[in-house]
């Protein structure tokens, strides 16, 4: 009986879906209605999901690294959405709840997952990652335990928002700012941002956001950042340099967060970071580059890797928007229509707003 009464919050509506064919070549496309869920699943209607540097990624190149697009893919994987059906097994959660939904789900069994790092699994299905259909869908399956409930006060707009701060929530904790540190974040886009925020959370008192686009540093300083930089034409020790005078930094930073993943930025943040700091890669962008490595090894530098998000991450991604420690909701500068999918994808390719927001095609 559950399944059948279950089952009517998909019978009839649209699972219309954003589909990639190949590099700006886009199509939207009437899907069959996923399959009844298994004994843990969940099925969502997604409600809004968010346009990621990913997704435009994929939109002009095809690919990013070894994940190459090879037959269409449904693009998107920032959302929130609603349950709509439940597998008979699922206890957590209830028809009609709001979710924020973490796009990716590992094994379970290999050594990464069962040591904590699922993020590091190498059977990750994750959304708009060739070969796995994305969100930008009417509808989609997913595990009970990836999809967190938003509390009522929380809106599917902010909901759809987690998935970006669970980014910066993984990256400051790879950074490990101790209270009343000073952090640098090197690009001033949604994620840096975001991990300008959550560095304010870990007590952060001086965070300085660096980018070269003028309008990027005035929200940042609107947002959390205590100062801004922005790097002249010049070497990266020199764009170092004038940033630990200007922001008066003493001897350096004691984390730099790389947001931007590019060439210039990440030497500079070496030359940036104290003896004895944390270096945090969190952008992507060319796979090799020249790296300042005797500043690097001179000053004993902690340098890590930052991919995706792990256990907890979403967790106190919600926590933190639910208790207002961080206003996800000033980052969103529009929500479109689902049929205007393609035009917010261009908009954001042309760096127009911070993050736009593409409604379900089910939401009216
Ligand atoms: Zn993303
Ligand atoms: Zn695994």
């Amino acid at each position: 009986m559950a399944q059948t009464a279950v089952l009517e919050g998909v019978q009839g509506k649209s699972n219309l879906s954003f589909v990639l064919n190949k590099p700006f070549d886009v199509s939207f496309e009437e899907k069959p209605l996923p399959a009844p869920p298994g004994p843990y699943d969940v099925i969502l209607a997604i409600n809004y999901t968010g346009i990621c540097g990913s997704d435009v990624h994929y939109w002009v190149h095809g690919a990013i690294g070894s994940f190459v697009l090879k037959a269409p893919m449904v693009l998107g994987h920032e959302s929130a959405g609603t349950v709509v059906s439940l597998g008979s097994a699922v206890k957590s959660l209830k028809l009609g709840d709001k979710v924020a939904l973490e796009p990716g789900t590992p094994c379970r069994h290999c050594e990464p997952c069962l040591s904590g790092h699922y993020n590091l699994c190498n059977e990750m299905r994750f959304a708009a990652t060739p070969p796995f259909d994305g969100t930008l869908a009417g509808f989609y399956l997913a595990p009970e335990d990836f999809c967190y409930k938003l509390p009522e006060h929380v809106s599917l707009q902010e909901g759809a928002l987690i998935e970006p701060l669970a980014v910066a929530v993984h990256i400051v904790k790879q950074a490990a700012i101790t209270p009343g540190q000073s952090v640098v974040v090197m690009g001033a886009g949604p994620v840096g941002l975001l991990c300008c925020a959550v560095a304010k959370c870990y007590g952060a008192s001086k965070i300085v956001s660096v980018d070269i686009q003028p309008s990027r540093l005035e929200f940042a300083a609107s947002y959390t950042s205590t100062h801004t930089f922005m790097p002249a034409r010049v070497s990266a020790e020199e764009n170092a340099a004038n940033l630990i005078k200007e922001c008066g930094l003493g001897e350096g930073a004691d984390a730099v967060i790389d947001a931007s993943g590019a060439e210039p930025s990440i030497q500079t943040s070496i030359h940036v970071v104290r003896r004895g700091g944390h270096y945090v890669q969190g952008g992507m962008g060319k796979s090799d580059i020249t790296f300042p490595i005797m500043a690097f090894c001179a000053k004993e530098i902690t340098a890590r890797g930052s991919f995706r998000y792990g256990s907890g991450d979403y967790k106190l991604a919600v926590e933190l928007v639910a208790t207002g420690k961080i206003d996800v909701k000033a980052l969103i500068t529009g929500t479109v229509k689902f049929e205007e999918a393609e035009e917010a994808f261009k908009a954001v390719k042309e760096g127009k707003g911070i993050k736009v927001l593409i409604a379900g095609p089910n939401e009216k």
